[in-house]
């Protein structure tokens, strides 16, 4: 699996390209800004995009949704506990980036726990790890960890949102410390982190 990082937008959110390198088939891991240049990334790689997928609701992470799904035409995922963030993300940009855009594309599939996605010859799973928003999601893949705003390498997501929950956020990274300690967290903002004892961070 090859992975593409690219970031995006105001909040320099980091969308992601997996690719299955057998098939070249790939997913998208929150457009969240930019369609052209994550669009343009895809033909110039000539890579075959099979679905866009949320870490969850918030608009930094999918305000490109509705420029990929006209352009390649492939199904969204999203957890439903974040559908009601998805749904309001364009009144969510414009309020708070003062970003004017169309309302996004409905969501295509529901994602649970346990879920299995595959593109080509690979798969990552979901793990439901709510905290940050109700509805986030991880996808692991061996020795991999897509973990959107549920952890980053300087420390967890926020929890002060009236729909956050810290104490939820800490049975996620309960969750999450169980994988292998060689696993690389690729986050929804900043740098790459292996990952250590998560129970350790702090709220960034
Ligand atoms: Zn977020
Ligand atoms: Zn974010």
């Amino acid at each position: 699996m090859e992975i593409t990082c690219l970031t995006v937008g105001d909040l320099s959110t980091n969308c992601y390209l997996l690719t299955d390198e057998d098939t070249n088939e790939s997913l998208i891991i929150d457009p969240g800004d930019e369609g052209d240049f994550i669009s343009t990334t895809i033909l110039e790689k000539r890579v075959k995009p099979k679905a866009i997928v949320f870490t969850h609701g918030h608009y930094d992470h999918c305000l490109a949704a509705l420029e990929l799904k006209l352009n390649f035409n492939i199904p969204i995922y999203i957890h439903p506990e974040d559908l009601f963030l998805y749904k309001k993300s364009h009144l969510s940009a414009k309020h708070f980036s003062h970003i004017s855009i169309p309302k996004p594309p409905p969501a295509d599939h529901f994602l649970t726990d346990n879920d299995i996605l595959t593109f080509g010859h690979s798969q990552v799973k979901v793990l439901h790890t709510p905290g940050h928003t109700p509805g986030s999601i991880c996808l692991f893949s061996p020795g991999t960890l897509f973990s959107g705003d549920t952890l980053f390498a300087e420390g967890i997501g926020r929890t002060d949102l009236s729909y956050s929950s810290l104490s939820d956020l800490k049975k996620s990274l309960q969750k999450i410390s169980k994988l292998p300690t060689n696993t690389t967290i690729y986050p929804g903002h900043g740098n790459l982190s292996l990952l250590t004892n998560t129970l350790s961070y702090s709220v960034v």
